[in-house]
C-alpha cells in the first residue's frame, strides 16, 4: 500500500512499480535532473507540448515561434566548432520549404537521423541567416501517425542521455502507481467555487493532456494552488501576529474631518476611489497593520485618496507622512492640499532636501513633539533620523521611482506603521514580497469622468514635424499649455541641457511670442518650484524640461505633450509622461518624436499610439524586454513561480488572497494541521528561504 508520506521519500526507501533492470538504471539517471522522489518526478512539469495545433509547414514558420514541423532530412553533416565541440547540422525539407537544424554537443544526432526518413522536429524557429532551429527535439513519424497526429505530447527539459520517452514512461508509471495518494490540498469550497480540476486530474492532464482545454484547466488549477500555498503561509503568519497585537492601532473610526474635506472639494470621488477608501478605512480602524498597494493608472486620482487616508489617521489621533520621489511632486502635493488642510485646522508641513538646516531642525522637533499632523516630503523623510511622536501611516507615492536602498529603508520604517504604496503599474508579486514583505492590493480601475483618451502620434519626418507645430500653435491660441520633454541621460547632463536648448531654439522659431519656462535637474529647487508654479498659474504657456517632470505633475490645462528622442524612454515612462496631459476636460495630444528606424522602437511607438491603457502598456513593455530589466527582480531571485505570471495575474492574486483570508477567519487554530499538508509545508519552507 502506498502512503502519502512516501511521495517525498527517496526512490530507494519506497515501494516502486515493477521496473525492469534497464528501467532501474534509467531511474537512477533521473537524479541528474533533480528527480529523486515521486513528488519531484510528478512535479517535473513539461516545459512545452508537442501539439498538432503547432504543426506547421516550413513556409508558414515565423520567427521565435515554438512549432512542430514534419520534414525529411536532405543532408546531415557533423563538424567541429572553434572550441572543438561537435556541431550537427541537418537541412530538412517538407515540400513547402527548407530549414536548417543545428545541434550542439550532440554528435549522436548525426547517427540517429536518417536521410529520406520523415520526422517531427519540435523547437523554436529563429531567423538568423535564414530560418533555423537550434537543438530541436525530433521523433520519427510512425506509419500510423503518418495519417493523423492528434496526441498532445509533453516535452520536458532533459539531458542528452535521458530521452523524452523515458521521462514520459516514468511519469506515467509512477502516476498510476501513486495516484491514489495524491490528495486534494485546496479547500473544497474554493475548488467548487472556481470550478477547479481535482489535484489528481490536474497532475494527469498537465503531463498527458487529453485536450487543450484540460491542459489549460490543469494549469489554472496549479496556478491557484501555487498562490494559495504561498499566501496562506504568509497570511497565516501575519494573521496570528495581528491577533496577538490587535491593540497596536485602535482607532475610533471618526470621520467628521474627512467628510468636511470632501464637501470642500469641487468634484466628487469616483466609485473606484470610494471603494478603495472605504476598504482601507475599515482595515485601518480594525487595529491590524495595513500593508497595501494602491494601483491606479496615471490620472486615476491616487493623490486625493492618499490625502483622505492621511486625514483619517490624523482625525483618529495619529500623524501621517507621504513621500514623493521628487521635490517638484512633493511640493505640488503640499501646495495643492495645504489650503484644504488649513481650513480644517490640520497642520501640514513640507520636508525636502532644500530646507535650510535651521528650518529643518525646527520641523524635525515639531514632528517629534507631535506638533505636525501630516508631513509631505521626499526621501529626506527616511534618510534623516526623524522620529515621529505617533506615526500611524506612511504613504509612498510612485513607489517605482525609489531605488532599492530607499525601498529597504521604507520597509524598515514601515514595519512599525501602516504602509501604503501607490503606483500606476502593478508591482510583481515577487517584488512586493521581497521588498515590502507582502502587500495587499487595491485597484482604482476607473478614471474621473469626462477624461478623453489622449491622441498619440509618432513624428518621424520633417513635414510631420511642421504639421505638429501648426497644430500646437492652434492649441496655444485656444489658451492651452504645452510640455516639451527631452530624455535625461544620467552620465551626460551637458547633453541633456544641450538638447533642451536645441528644443528651445526650435520652439522659438515655430511658436514665437509664447512664454517659455525651462526645467532641468541642475536648477536650484527654488527655481524649479517657481517655474512649475508659474506654469500652473498659466503665467507660462510652454515648459521645456528633462524628465524631472515625469512623475505626477498635475496641470489640468496642459493639453499637449511632446517627447523628443522618444525611443530612448521605456514604455512605462512614456505612459507616465503622456499622463501629464489629459487631466482636464480638454482633448489632449501626445507627440512622440523619433528618428529611429529600429524594429523594436517602432513597435514600441506603435503600442503607444494604439492604447492609453497603462496595464496593457506594462504588459507589452514586458514582452519587449525581459522582466528583470524593468523591475530588478532578477537579482532578487524571486521569479520562481511556475504557473503564476506575476504581471498579468494580479486579479487572480487578489482573489486568492481574499479566499485565504476568509479561510483563516473560519479556521483560526486549525490551520497548521488541516491545511498545511506535508508537501505544502515543504514548498513553503523553500519559498521562505529565499
Ligand atoms: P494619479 O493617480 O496619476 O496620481 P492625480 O491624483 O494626480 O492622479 O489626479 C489627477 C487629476 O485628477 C488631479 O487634477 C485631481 O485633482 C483630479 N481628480 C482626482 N479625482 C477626481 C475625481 N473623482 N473627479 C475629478 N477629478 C479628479
Ligand atoms: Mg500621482
Amino acid at each position: 500500500m502506498n502512503s502519502y508520506s512516501d511521495l517525498h521519500k527517496n526512490f530507494s526507501e519506497i515501494s516502486l512499480p515493477k521496473l525492469t533492470e534497464k528501467e532501474s538504471k534509467e531511474l537512477n539517471k533521473l537524479k541528474k535532473l533533480g528527480i529523486t522522489s515521486v513528488y519531484s518526478l510528478l512535479t517535473y512539469f513539461p516545459r512545452g507540448y508537442d501539439n498538432r495545433n503547432n504543426l506547421k509547414s516550413i513556409s508558414e514558420l515565423s520567427n521565435n515561434e515554438y512549432s512542430v514541423i514534419k520534414a525529411v532530412p536532405i543532408s546531415i553533416t557533423i563538424s567541429n566548432s572553434f572550441n572543438l565541440k561537435k556541431i550537427v547540422k541537418a537541412r530538412v525539407q517538407d515540400g513547402t520549404g527548407i530549414i536548417d537544424l543545428t545541434w550542439f554537443s550532440s554528435p549522436y544526432v548525426a547517427k540517429s537521423l536518417k536521410q529520406g526518413t520523415e520526422y517531427y522536429f519540435i523547437g523554436t524557429a529563429k531567423r538568423s541567416y535564414g530560418l533555423q532551429m537550434v537543438n530541436p527535439e525530433y521523433k520519427i513519424v510512425s506509419s500510423q501517425e503518418k495519417k493523423s497526429y492528434s496526441e498532445i505530447l509533453p516535452i520536458y527539459s532533459s539531458s542528452k542521455d535521458i530521452s523524452q520517452n523515458t521521462l514520459r514512461k516514468f511519469i506515467k508509471k509512477f502516476f498510476n502507481f501513486y495516484s491514489s495518494v495524491l490528495f486534494e490540498n485546496i479547500p473544497l469550497n474554493i475548488l467548487k467555487k472556481y470550478k477547479l480540476l481535482s489535484r489528481r486530474d490536474s497532475f494527469f492532464n498537465i503531463h498527458f493532456p487529453k485536450t487543450e482545454y484540460l491542459l489549460e484547466e490543469s494549469k489554472r488549477r496549479f496556478a491557484i494552488e501555487e498562490l494559495l500555498i504561498l499566501q496562506m503561509g504568509i497570511l497565516a503568519t501575519r494573521y496570528f501576529t495581528n491577533l496577538n497585537n490587535n491593540n497596536l492601532y485602535k482607532l475610533e473610526d471618526k470621520k467628521s474631518l474627512v467628510k468636511e474635506f470632501l464637501s470642500n472639494l469641487n468634484f466628487s470621488l469616483t466609485t473606484a476611489q470610494k471603494r478603495v477608501i472605504t476598504q482601507i478605512y475599515k482595515e485601518l480602524s480594525n487595529g491590524k497593520i495595513t500593508n497595501r498597494l494602491i494601483q491606479g493608472d496615471v490620472g486615476s486620482g491616487k493623490t486625493i485618496v492618499s490625502m483622505l487616508l492621511l486625514l483619517y489617521m490624523v482625525e483618529n489621533g495619529y500623524q501621517g507622512a507621504i513621500m514623493a520621489p521628487t521635490e517638484i511632486l512633493a511640493t505640488q502635493h503640499y501646495l495643492s492640499n495645504y489650503d484644504k488642510f488649513l481650513k480644517l485646522g490640520v497642520k501640514v508641513e513640507l520636508l525636502t532636501g532644500s530646507l535650510t538646516p535651521k528650518k529643518k531642525k525646527e520641523l524635525v522637533e515639531k514632528i517629534t513633539s507631535g506638533d505636525v499632523d501630516i508631513v509631505i516630503g521626499t526621501h529626506s523623510l527616511i534618510q534623516e533620523n526623524i522620529i515621529f511622536k505617533k506615526l500611524g501611516l506612511i504613504v509612498i507615492d510612485e513607489q517605482h521611482r525609489f531605488g532599492v536602498e530607499q525601498r529597504k529603508a521604507i520597509r524598515d520604517k514601515g514595519i512599525l506603521s501602516n504602509l501604503i504604496v501607490m503606483s500606476a503599474t502593478p508591482i510583481p508579486r515577487s517584488l512586493a514580497l521581497s521588498i515590502y514583505g507582502d502587500l495587499d492590493v487595491s485597484i482604482i480601475d476607473e478614471l474621473p469622468p469626462g477624461r478623453k483618451p489622449i491622441k498619440t502620434k509618432c513624428i518621424s519626418t520633417k513635414s510631420d514635424l511642421n504639421k505638429m507645430y501648426t497644430f500646437i500653435h492652434s492649441q496655444l491660441s485656444e489658451n492651452r499649455q504645452v510640455y516639451f520633454v527631452a530624455p535625461l541621460i544620467e552620465e551626460s547632463e551637458k547633453m541633456a541641457l544641450k538638447s533642451i536648448y536645441d528644443i528651445e531654439e526650435e520652439v522659438k522659431i515655430h511658436l514665437p511670442n509664447y512664454r517659455i519656462g525651462i526645467l532641468h535637474g541642475k536648477m536650484k529647487n527654488a527655481e524649479k518650484d517657481s517655474v512649475m508654479h508659474d506654469f500652473k498659474a498659466h503665467k507660462l504657456d510652454i515648459i521645456i524640461s528633462t524628465t524631472v517632470i515625469e512623475v505626477g505633475v498635475d496641470v489640468p490645462n496642459a493639453s499637449i505633450m511632446v517627447i523628443s528622442d522618444s525611443e530612448r524612454f521605456g514604455l512605462s515612462s512614456l505612459h507616465q509622461l503622456r499622463g501629464r496631459v489629459g487631466r482636464g476636460s480638454h482633448s489632449s495630444y501626445c507627440f512622440l518624436i523619433s528618428k529611429s528606424k529600429n524594429e523594436n522602437s517602432t513597435a514600441r511607438m506603435q503600442i503607444m499610439e494604439s492604447t492609453n491603457d497603462g496595464f496593457k502598456i506594462a504588459e507589452e513593455d514586458l514582452k519587449l524586454r525581459k522582466p528583470g530589466e524593468i523591475f530588478g527582480t532578477r537579482q532578487s531571485g524571486l521569479t520562481d513561480f511556475k504557473f503564476i505570471d506575476i504581471i498579468h495575474d494580479v486579479k487572480t492574486i487578489q482573489l486568492v488572497r481574499d479566499e485565504c483570508l476568509n479561510y483563516l477567519k473560519l479556521n483560526v487554530g486549525k490551520i497548521n494541521n488541516t491545511y498545511l499538508e506535508n508537501d505544502i509545508n515543504e514548498k513553503f519552507k523553500n519559498k521562505n528561504k529565499i
